[in-house]
């Protein structure tokens, strides 16, 4: 049988890793991409065919959750995996961030999070237990801490405020989960670093993180619209401030190039919502760059989105066939489109994964950069 929870780097390359987290229910190859499967569904796809894309492991969102179907029925119901048919690893978001970008009515005290639902405006109350809770109702293999995650452009005194609760949010969601039984003793729970792009305020958040112990360490309060350029000088040094040893997760992240940035400064694993999100508005990620299928000039295109690309929709259909079923608003556009986009992107994290493991991933960033930013 697997460990709970067990993280061995194979190789590096400059501040990039490549290795292996080991979970009872299967292996997670990092650098990881974890396609994002909000409501207990990767939008427009089967679990089996995300799986065939080379996912190790996907995110399921508890506010979303919570709110509908309810972690209760969740459980009762056997739990995530067994409701959803994935039964290889999830990881959980703690709530906070949507809770702060979704709902209406917050109000944040020390105890936690009050806040009204998007869905049908009822009342709800989240807090460091409850959100352990509700991941471990759902059955989470890398339950998430708590965290407030402030809006970027505050003054450094509100920023600090707000990481120190989220420090003593951390610890009550340590608490929470160790006090979890059989599921704690089956998963594995991460801190979040926060402090903005401030590299004293990280370094706080990091030694006050790595003090109360954590299987992994998440990078968050970043891709809130601060920028690329502001995000990699923040990760030019926020990796480096927590344990090399554990797995380190840029939360919401990213386009491709942001990506292969982050790998290269020391980034583990990361999840985002845009090959789904592109796929369902019409755009297809390739070695090239990004393309609006909506565009003219595929109309009569007899190639694949990429010739580079494995997935199944490159190996059978043209991009002609494409643009006419996202012009049309066709549901197998959507369905054809997050295919390739999540199987693109698997392409590329194993592109940076054997690079690693070779000694060339500078080469590989170079090559990268010049074809997808041309
Ligand atoms: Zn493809």
């Amino acid at each position: 049988m697997n460990p709970r929870f067990d993280f061995q780097i194979h190789a590096t390359d400059g501040k990039a890793r490549t290795g292996t987290i080991r979970m009872r229910r299967g292996e997670i190859r990092t650098p990881a991409f974890m396609p994002v499967g909000t409501a207990g569904t990767v939008k427009a796809m089967k679990p089996q065919d995300v799986r065939a894309t080379g996912a190790d492991i996907i995110l399921g969102n508890t506010y979303h959750l919570m709110l509908r179907p309810g972690a209760e029925r969740v459980a009762r119901l056997g739990g995530l995996h067994k409701f959803m048919n994935w039964d290889r690893p999830i990881l959980t978001d703690s709530g906070g961030y949507q809770v702060m970008s979704l709902s209406d009515l917050r109000k944040i005290t020390e105890e936690g999070v009050t806040f009204a639902s998007h869905i049908d405006g009822s009342r709800h109350h989240l807090t460091p237990e409850r959100s352990m809770e509700i991941q471990r109702l759902l059955g989470s293999d890398i339950v998430m801490c708590f965290d407030e995650c402030p809006k970027i452009d505050q003054p450094r005194d509100v920023i600090a405020r707000s990481m120190e609760m989220s420090m003593r949010w951390a610890k009550r969601s340590r608490d929470g989960f160790d006090s979890g039984g059989e599921h704690a003793d089956a998963s594995a729970l991460f801190g979040i670093q926060q402090g903005a792009l401030d590299q004293g305020l990280r370094k706080t958040s990091a030694d006050a993180l790595t003090d109360i112990g954590f299987d992994g360490y998440a990078i968050g309060g970043l891709a809130v619209g601060e920028g690329q350029e502001a995000m990699f000088a923040t990760l030019d040094f926020a990796p480096g401030q927590l344990p090399v040893d554990r797995p380190r997760y840029l939360m919401g992240v990213g386009k491709p190039d942001d990506l292969v940035g982050a790998v290269e400064r020391g980034v583990d694993m990361f999840d985002c919502v845009l090959p789904t999100r592109s796929g369902r508005n019409g755009q297809a990620f390739t070695w090239n760059g990004p393309l609006n299928m909506r565009n003219a000039r595929h109309a009569e295109d007899t190639g694949p989105i990429d010739e580079r690309c494995a997935c199944p929709t490159c190996g059978t259909y043209s991009r002609a066939y494409i643009h006419h079923l996202i012009r049309s608003g066709e549901i197998l556009g959507a369905m054809l489109l997050t295919e390739h986009n999540i199987s693109f992107y698997q392409q590329l994290m194993q592109g940076m994964r054997d690079a690693i493991a070779e000694q060339r991933f500078a080469a590989f960033a170079a090559d990268f950069r010049r074809d997808y930013l041309r």
